[in-house]
């Protein structure tokens, strides 16, 4: 392989290189030269100027220090105030990964500690912030990781193989076909293909009562002949089909950040429960959801990565969710640019910044629409956050409870923030219970801290205040622990899935706070037509519930109330104002992820304002992109 011969040319005589392999785009060399991993020899600077790759020099096995006294080095050289919490060696790839509750003081000054790890145990070191708390879906995640070092140590070098197979200098053409998630909100799924790349993006289902997926029977939905698949973020609209992909005989790469792999595995097994409780069939087993976590490769925002031979690939933060992306194809050498934005906030939040715009150039856009209409401007968040703190307070001075129905992931996590600012002010002294997925959600969040509003990050790394771990919240993990806040005298908030009261636990809380007119609901996120959250917003006053296997009815006394402006994507100011502060103007839109009236209209102002080609593309259209 011409690259692999380049970075041989380019090696000094004493390097003393046992190895050269892909790990995906990436070049990592293998040393027997204790001195040269030691210096990281100068030679790898060069090699990466020359050929504009991440190249890497760890350590050969026969170099390293044993695992056991690697470890007790480790231990005497990092200061104890670092917390180290878990030490975990990859041999795959010569890699340690130390995960500590400082990860600063592992590093040391200008990466003085570090250094001296690597010089004393000969292991490549890499720091992690350990979560400030613990997560069953983390610790999951991350034992299907090292235990598979071995195997993925192969299965990314074979990826890196087909990446480098072909010297591409110009992509004659390029499409986009849309198999989900057009005129509609669900199911995203679009494959885009090059003479050279099979790439889907997305892979959702669409929630409801009769489960909607993908195209995925028309020919270029095949699945086995994908190169790649590239998730946005991890809502179960974008992500939910991924694991059948893996099902049904897809083995290739996964591409999405690590927190939305770790999101992915939560979301994705709970779909599953639910289905199962509900008599449902499931698309999937779990053991395919374990599978994508094995083929996943996790790329950090701003991070450059070939993914085919002529498809280069870069997410920014899309301040949605959690590890949510913009999802950046650069096409050949610069031949052309894609930008699909899955699900994007052009506004800040207390959780993210708002969305990226920097990008150098971009030729076609693919925007989300789901505030697409006309009138459709969302309250601004700071009326919306003093109304949520109204209505707890007012419900909490009369001694009443408070629910709030949230989705697990995002909006959750968003109201911890905002009631944790108001208890640290002293305006709000109540304990805040958490559901159990909630609270496993929270967890995630607490791993990525780097991904989170920079705001927010200030107050955890510097002014060591971890809203999440505030202690007003509460984790509700039994039936016990339920009924103790249900029969108890005294005021409190709890938030609880599902999101719209279709079922959860929220539904055990509502029935039991509903006749009580001292209580309150509040909700927080939109209510789709259908569901009980809708019909309780338009006036319904009574639920029926099963008790001891008979049918009765609850009356709703409590006071109800609606927060508008809470939301993770953009209204349609935003989706212009998004439009207008990119740094390249597109010269072609496609309006997608909306109804059909939003994708339109949407289509129709973006051509009036800036005056280029929209499209408010159907699925299973497909457009020439080049
Ligand atoms: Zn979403």
């Amino acid at each position: 392989m011409k690259i692999i011969d380049e970075v041989k040319d380019g090696l000094p005589s004493n390097a003393m290189i046992s190895e050269v392999c892909f790990e995906g785009s990436d070049i990592v060399l293998y040393t027997k030269n204790k001195d040269m991993f030691k210096s990281n020899g100068n030679f790898i600077k060069k090699l990466v100027k020359k050929l504009k790759k991440r190249i890497e020099l760890r350590p050969d096995p026969s170099i390293r220090k044993d695992i056991e006294i690697a470890k007790e080095k480790i231990e005497e050289i990092v200061p104890e105030e670092a917390g180290i919490e878990e030490i975990t060696f990859q041999p795959g790839f010569g890699k340690v990964i130390i995960e500590a509750l400082k990860p600063g003081l592992v590093i040391g000054k200008r990466g003085s500690t570090l250094d001296k790890i690597k010089k004393e145990t000969v292991w490549k070191p890499q720091v992690k912030i350990a979560p400030a708390i613990s997560s069953d879906v983390v610790d999951t995640v991350r034992k299907v990781l090292y235990q598979e070092s071995e195997w993925r140590k192969d299965f990314l070098n074979d990826i890196g193989e087909k990446i480098h197979s072909e010297e591409i200098d110009k992509v004659d053409w390029a499409r986009v076909s849309c198999l989900g998630g057009c005129r509609e909100v669900g199911r995203s799924c679009f494959l885009l293909q090059t003479p050279h790349s099979r790439i889907m993006i997305d892979c959702g289902i669409k929630p409801g009562n009769n489960h909607e997926y993908p195209y995925l029977q028309v020919p270029e939905g095949e699945i086995k002949s994908l190169d790649a698949v590239v998730v946005s973020h991890p809502h179960l609209d974008h992500i939910g089909f991924v694991p059948y992909l893996y099902e049904y005989g897809y083995d290739g790469p996964l591409y999405l950040t690590p927190a939305a792999r770790d999101l992915m595995v939560l979301l994705c097994l709970d779909y599953l429960d639910v289905a199962k409780r509900e008599g449902n069939d499931v698309p999937y087993s779990s053991k395919s959801v374990e599978k994508a976590v094995k083929h996943s490769v996790a790329l950090e925002y701003d991070q450059v990565s070939d993914i085919t031979p002529d498809v280069g690939l870069t997410f920014q933060n899309a301040g949605h969710i959690l590890g949510s992306a913009l999802v950046h194809l650069h096409i050949g050498e610069g031949d052309h640019n894609l930008v699909y934005t899955g699900d994007y906030n052009f506004g800040e939040s207390k959780l993210f910044n708002k969305a990226s715009t920097n990008f150098q150039r971009i030729e076609t856009l693919i925007t989300e629409s789901t505030y697409g209409e006309n009138d459709a401007i969302q309250p601004s968040r700071k009326d919306a956050e003093k109304d949520l703190i109204n209505y707890v307070k007012k419900t909490v001075d009369r001694g009443g409870k408070v629910l709030i129905p949230s989705f697990a992931v995002g909006r959750a996590q968003d109201i911890m923030c905002i009631l944790d600012e108001e208890a640290r002010n002293n305006n709000l002294d109540v304990p805040v219970y958490l559901e159990g997925m909630m609270w496993d959600a929270t967890a995630i969040h607490t791993t990525y801290p780097e991904d989170l509003n920079e705001k927010l990050q200030q107050q955890i790394f510097h002014k060591d205040h971890n809203p999440f771990t505030s202690d007003i919240f509460h984790r509700v993990g039994s039936g016990e622990e339920r009924d103790e806040i249900i029969n108890s005298p005294d005021p409190a908030v709890v938030m609880s899935t599902s999101g719209m009261l279709t079922g959860g636990p929220v539904m055990e809380y509502l029935k039991e706070f509903g006749p009580d007119e001292d209580n309150s609901l509040i909700f927080v996120g939109y209510q789709a037509e259908g569901t009980m959250g809708r019909r309780i917003q338009k006036g319904w006053d009574e639920i029926p519930v099963e008790r001891g296997g008979k049918r009765k009815r609850v009356e709703l006394n409590l006071e109800v109330n609606t927060v508008d402006g809470l939301s993770g994507h953009s209204d349609r100011n935003q989706l212009i104002n998004f439009l207008n502060a990119l740094n390249s103007k597109p010269n072609k839109v496609l309006t997608v992820h909306g109804d059909e009236n939003s994708c339109i209209q949407m289509a129709r102002t973006v051509h009036n304002i800036f005056n280029i080609e929209t499209i408010p593309i159907k699925n299973l259209e497909t457009n020439r992109l080049k």
